[in-house]
């Protein structure tokens, strides 16, 4: 259908979690294709941290030694109000090989995974549209609109995309990683129904000067969350949660352009809004603001969808499920459920036909995304419990950036148990 070598897995999306599926599938020698409905990869850095679990997850895939030359190491968590740090976090007493966490930009994250693909062979094809699905027990059949972009118009002139080829074909198994929106998942009519409330964030990226001493920084003020994450070259990112307003469903869709000129459409998200929601919401932070090299207002609900696919067509990342940001389990998570996921169309394939595992995915990762969106099962405190921390602990399962033993393990030094 696309080169010389039939496909036996298309991935739908070439975000971070499809990405790395396609690498994994290709590592494992399944022939892989990838298309994405844009022009190239994301422009910024969106979700911007590697958890451990993540950071063992590519030392095996061959690209850690690559990730740690770009990132900003994390080892320790302060957790504060507006006044004081209240209690700190520290990676390291997960004693295990990747105790810290590395903040790193999505859009040089999908670049490296992008690379490592090229190396093994599989190029993107980008500007590749999934334009219709549909499945049977044993295959699925796609339609793929090739698209291009067009200028029309002579006095005003707009880009429009045109479909200029559209190509069908049979594929073994189809992964949808093609994000909220998940054509996939619409065409699998699979449900994806809000279960709580949307965050809504104003978020920064700035220059600072102060040293900011591996430490990311959570902050919870008057019912509002705030993160701190630091980055690379003396950068950090506030994310802010707003109380007063509501961003459109188009702000989670990500930019392709790297550069932000002026406020970009935020007329509101000036240097004195940052200046003054700083001092307002965490008066201990000491740095400088200068250089904002980004800032945006976007709105993050919380989803889950029913199932995690069907027959040959299977989910992951955010096409399954959209999550709190402040811990970037989202994206962190969705690179674990594909681990599964091509464990099992590995098997599948090499090996033998094997429903089983896709049930097991299934009810696993359901399960996984019922606890951590706080639908099922609880965090409970001790005796220890200090009774701020009490008093945010379901806040704080969503925004400590680990999963599972390590999340269990992080939360003990605050005394909370899952
Ligand atoms: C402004 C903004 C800020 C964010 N901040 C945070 C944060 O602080 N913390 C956090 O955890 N997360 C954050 N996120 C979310 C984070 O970016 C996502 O969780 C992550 O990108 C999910 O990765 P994914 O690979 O599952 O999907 P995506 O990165 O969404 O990739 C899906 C890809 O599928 C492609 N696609 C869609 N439909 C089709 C189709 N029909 N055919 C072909 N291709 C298709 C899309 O073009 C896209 O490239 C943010 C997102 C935005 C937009």
């Amino acid at each position: 259908m696309f080169g010389k070598k039939k496909p036996e897995v298309l991935i739908v999306g070439a975000g971070p979690v499809g990405l790395m599926t396609a690498l994994e599938l290709t590592k494992n020698g399944v022939v892989v294709q990838v298309i994405d409905k844009e022009w190239q990869r994301a422009g910024h850095s969106y979700a911007l941290a590697l958890h451990p679990q993540s950071l063992r997850m590519f030392k095996k895939l061959g690209l850690l030694d690559k990730i740690l030359q770009h990132c900003y190491k994390v080892n320790t968590i302060d957790i504060c109000d507006e006044k004081e740090c209240k209690a700190t976090i520290n990676l390291a007493e997960l004693k295990h090989e990747y105790a810290y966490i590395t903040a790193i930009q999505q859009n040089v994250l999908e670049k490296i995974l992008e690379d490592a693909l090229l190396e093994n062979g599989v190029k993107v094809l980008w500007h590749h549209r999934l334009a219709h699905l549909t499945h049977s027990i044993d295959h699925a059949n796609v339609i793929i609109d090739k698209l291009e972009t067009d200028t029309l118009g002579y006095i005003i002139s707009r880009t429009e995309q045109v479909v200029t080829k559209s190509i069908r074909g049979e594929i073994p198994y189809v992964i949808g990683a093609d994000g909220h929106y998940s054509f996939v998942r619409r065409s699998l009519d699979i449900n994806f129904d809000p279960v709580g409330d949307t965050l809504n964030c104003a978020v920064f990226e700035f220059k600072t000067d102060i040293d900011l001493q591996n430490k990311m920084a959570l902050s919870f003020t008057e019912g509002a969350a705030n993160v701190m994450w630091p980055l690379p070259n003396g950068y950090c990112r506030w994310s802010f949660q707003l109380l007063d307003r509501e961003a459109s469903q188009e702000s989670r869709i990500k930019e392709r352009y790297e550069v932000q000129i002026g406020t970009g459409p935020y007329a509101e998200l000036t240097e004195n809004y940052l200046k003054e929601i700083l001092s307002k919401r965490a008066p201990w932070f000491k740095g400088k603001v200068e250089d904002i090299r980004w800032r945006h207002i976007v709105r993050f609900e919380r989803r889950l969808s029913d199932a995690l696919g069907k027959n040959k067509c299977w989910l992951a990342g955010d096409a399954t499920h959209m999550t709190n940001p402040v811990g970037i389990q989202g994206m962190n998570g969705g690179f674990l459920e594909a681990q599964d996921l091509t464990a099992a169309v590995i098997k599948s394939l090499k090996e033998k036909e094997s429903p089983e595992l896709f049930a097991e995915y299934n009810e696993k990762w359901l399960n996984q995304w019922r606890f951590l969106l706080g639908l099922d099962g609880r965090v409970e405190t001790t005796a220890k419990t200090d009774p701020w921390i009490a008093q945010h602990k379901g806040a704080l399962l969503s925004s400590i950036p680990a999963l599972s033993e390590d999340l269990k393990g992080l939360l003990g030094q605050i005394e909370l148990s899952i």
